[in-house]
């Protein structure tokens, strides 16, 4: 097998101190950036994908039901677009941006230089892909499916993931373990501080 790994949307509006940030999410970008130190030599391929919104139309709402819309993030321009800091970009070697003009949960919609991912990966013989990123009920679900789909044998390594709540995450799980994603580890569930 020839594997890569996807590093989804771990930007700064998905993580503490961003416009629709996850708890645990600085923590699962410092978790990544070990992975890869410990475990980079498993992997032919490291890239990442960018929510990367201009107009996303009815993406965005005033009032949000952090369902189907959700408060502005992920602006071009903005720093909350931008990749986390506790993410190493070091071992990163493209970047899929995805979701101009519209919502795309899925890393398979961006392209990087105008290569969509699929393509980019089969380019170069990458067959079996690890998930990992933000957010485990929304984009690291709707990448890991639609990375089945392509043909890809997929891991989703849950301790490198977090969500933006319990019980979509739990029928998150149950959707991709039917579709034969392998599920690897405990979700990561930070002590909630309040
Ligand atoms: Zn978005």
């Amino acid at each position: 097998m020839t594997r890569a790994l996807l590093v989804v949307d771990v930007q700064n509006d998905f993580t503490e101190g961003g416009s629709l940030a996850v708890d645990g999410g600085a923590e699962v970008a410092a978790r990544i950036t070990e992975h890869l130190r410990d475990r980079r030599g498993e992997y032919a391929h490291v890239v990442a994908t960018r929510d990367h919104h201009v107009d996303p139309g009815g993406h965005f709402a005033e009032v949000p039901d952090y369902v189907d819309t959700w408060p502005a993030h992920c602006v071009v321009g903005t720093g909350g677009e931008e990749l986390h800091p506790r993410l190493d970009r070091g071992p990163i070697e493209a970047v899929f941006d995805k979701g101009e003009h519209a919502a795309a949960y899925s890393g398979f919609e961006g392209r990087a230089d105008g290569v969509a991912l699929a393509d980019w990966l089969r380019a170069r013989g990458v067959d079996a892909v690890d998930i990992a990123g933000l957010t485990a009920d929304h984009c690291v679900r709707a990448t890991a499916l639609d990375a089945v789909r392509e043909g890809f044998a997929v891991r989703v390594l849950l301790p490198l993931t977090a969500g933006v709540a319990a019980a979509t995450t739990e029928a998150a799980l149950d959707q991709l373990r039917g579709a034969g994603v392998e599920l690897t580890g405990d979700v990561h569930r930070p002590v909630r501080h309040s």
